[in-house]
């Protein structure tokens, strides 16, 4: 420790200032006093360290801190301060208190300091992940509304809001992994962030959504010519990690003040905007305008009954028969979903299921489907037989989310009896590079769950491609079997379709039979055993069954799937069922 040479002080003993020295040496906080001509007179150890004095590290540069200290010696009063000293690329942040006193004579100057460097790192680091994305470095949400807010305060110019959104960023995360999903969103922000002007903002909002503030604009010409730009730069393939990854982005546009007048409206309809996009071919811009929005809220007015539908569970099945066309034996049954809407009236899926799994409620949907199944058990029993197969349509999209294939295949196994399940999925599932193949068929097929390849020849995948699939049932959608009699051409579909499931062992149905020229037709010119359609039966509710006459067990493969026209006048009746 350097010291005071002239510290002969009355009254204490050389053994009590060698104590007292010592203390001062060993003190955790860095202590140092100087005099007026800024020449040290005092270093403890601790401030020899803080200030590179104890040759552990390169010195800092301390010009800084001697400027501070000579400003405190003239004020004459105690100061506090924050001090960075920087040696290369460290830096190490002291708070010091200065003490300006008079002793002797002479006037000095004690400073007391600690070391909060690692608070300021943390501080820093919190300060930095609030405003600033980590993956991209883009400023936060919270940055651009902020800049936002000062401009609508400011109220001097016209700027723009856009609101992007990488089409389909699911399925490249889903296929190439999350690392090149993450690499992919940072080179995007690159291509988006080039030939911005210092006055305009590039934000990451959320997972694959970035906000762009374009200010000041002139015209909404201007924009959408630069917006044009930036996206035609995105068409070109991004390489990472040695593959090719296309990426488009779907953008919605606002401008202030036209399409409002807070940063929350102008987000709000950019995003309306931006959807309209999405729903109409994706990877390009629109502006907002008042329709979209009439529509925005008619969106959300089903999205809200759907919503409240499923709290409610105002769902229930329709059964429609699967029939062997000779026999007319029953082989299985279809629950086919509808929902009660809020004034009462039946609804068929095609009004809502899509929406369910845009909203991530069709899960649920599923299981309550199933739950109405196993409450309704002695009833399909006695109204199709206990040998009746119970066919369950899964979304494409479920059958590759493998969470929620397990939760199925769980509730499955709870009902005793798995092996009269059929899941019927659309051809996509098999198809899509996902876990449904691999991973999730088997886990059902141990459960002894049949499946069934759903409107067979709508779909994407080739004939070819259904080699690589193992199911056990393929179903041949209604827009072949429509008026298949006259049709040569879909002759030739059906029967190409045939010869390959009988060699690779599938249960061939064919979907919406309407007519009897058309079963017919297949009687005649084909093998197919089974079909479905509205000729044999409607879907029914069991609660007419139960309303109507009981029916003895040797009608009941008639009642199950009888002639089309008995059974439309029951059903329409007990059931408003509009169409
Ligand atoms: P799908 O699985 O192909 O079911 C057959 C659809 O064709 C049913 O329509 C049925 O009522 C209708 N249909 C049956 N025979 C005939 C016929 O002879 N002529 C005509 N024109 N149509 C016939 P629905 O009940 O409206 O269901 C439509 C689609 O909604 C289903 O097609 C299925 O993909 C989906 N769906 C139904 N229930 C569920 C469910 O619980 N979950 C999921 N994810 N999707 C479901
Ligand atoms: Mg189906
Ligand atoms: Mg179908």
């Amino acid at each position: 420790m350097t010291s005071m040479n002239d510290n002969k002080y009355s009254g204490a003993s050389e053994a009590e200032l060698g104590f007292l020295k010592e203390i001062v040496r060993m003190l955790p906080a860095g202590l140092t006093v100087q005099d007026a001509h800024g020449e040290l007179l005092l270093v403890n150890d601790a401030a020899a360290a803080q200030l590179g004095m104890d040759g552990s590290r390169p010195s800092p540069d301390l010009a800084p801190r001697r400027e501070a200290c000579r400003k405190a010696l003239s004020a004459g009063q105690p100061v506090v301060t924050e001090e960075a000293l920087h040696d290369g690329a460290a830096r190490q942040v002291l708070l010091t208190t200065h003490l300006p006193v008079r002793l002797a004579g002479r006037e000095l100057l004690i400073s007391a300091s600690s070391d909060i460097t690692e608070q300021k790192n943390f501080e820093d680091q919190l300060f930095r992940s609030a405003y600033f994305d980590e993956l991209t470095g883009l400023p936060s949400r919270r940055v651009i509304e902020h800049r936002a807010n000062s401009l609508l305060a400011r109220d001097r110019e016209r700027f723009a809001l856009a609101f992007l959104d990488v089409d389909n960023f699911k399925h490249i995360n889903d296929y190439y992994g999350h690392a090149v999903g993450d690499a992919l969103l940072v080179e995007l922000s690159k291509r988006l962030g080039r030939d911005l002007r210092d006055s305009d903002m590039l934000s990451r909002i959320s997972g694959d959504e970035f906000l762009l503030l374009l200010s000041p604009i002139q015209s909404q010409e201007e924009v959408a010519e630069f917006m044009q730009s930036t996206l035609e730069r995105l068409t070109a393939p991004f390489f990472i990690d040695h593959s090719e990854v296309f990426a488009s982005t779907s953008v919605g546009i606002s401008l202030y003040p036209d399409h409002g007048r807070s940063f929350e409206t102008l987000r709000q309809n950019a995003d309306i905007a931006m959807y309209r996009i999405k729903n109409n071919g994706k990877g390009l811009a629109a502006f907002f305008d008042a329709s979209m929005e009439r529509e925005a809220q008619a969106r959300i007015k089903v999205e809200q009954s759907l919503r409240l539908a499923i709290l409610e569970k105002r769902f229930c099945c329709a059964f429609q028969s699967k029939v062997d066309i000779r026999t007319q034996a029953v082989k299985g049954i279809e629950a086919l979903v509808r929902l009660r809407d809020d004034e009462g009236v039946i609804q068929a899926p095609g009004s809502f299921i899509n929406l369910a799994g845009e909203l991530g409620l069709i899960d649920e949907l599923t299981h309550l489907v199933l739950a109405e199944i196993v409450k309704s058990i002695d009833l399909i029993n006695d109204t199709f037989g206990a040998e009746a197969t119970i066919s369950i349509n899964v979304a494409a999209k479920q059958a590759g989310n493998p969470e929620f294939m397990r939760s199925f295949a769980l509730a499955l196994e709870e009902t005793g009896f798995p092996q009269r399940f059929m899941i019927e999925v659309t051809e996509d599932a098999f198809v899509a590079k996902n876990h449904f193949q691999a991973e999730i068929l088997p886990m059902f097929r141990k459960l002894g769950v049949g499946i069934s390849i759903d409107d067979f020849g709508t779909g994407y995948s080739s004939l070819s491609a259904l080699a690589d699939i193992t199911a056990d049932e393929i179903k041949i959608d209604r827009s072949f079997i429509t008026d298949i009699h006259k049709r040569p051409r879909s002759q030739g579909i059906l029967r190409a379709i045939e010869s390959l499931s009988e060699a690779l062992g599938m249960t061939v149905i064919a979907e919406g039979l309407e007519s009897f020229e058309e079963l017919a037709y297949l009687q005649a010119a084909t093998k197919i055993r089974y079909a479905q359609g509205y000729y044999f039966s409607r879907p029914i509710f069991l609660e007419e069954l139960k309303l109507a006459t009981p029916v003895s067990s040797e009608a009941r493969a008639s009642v199950a799937s009888r002639p089309m026209q008995q059974n439309r006048q029951g059903y329409s009746r007990a059931s408003g069922y509009r169409r």
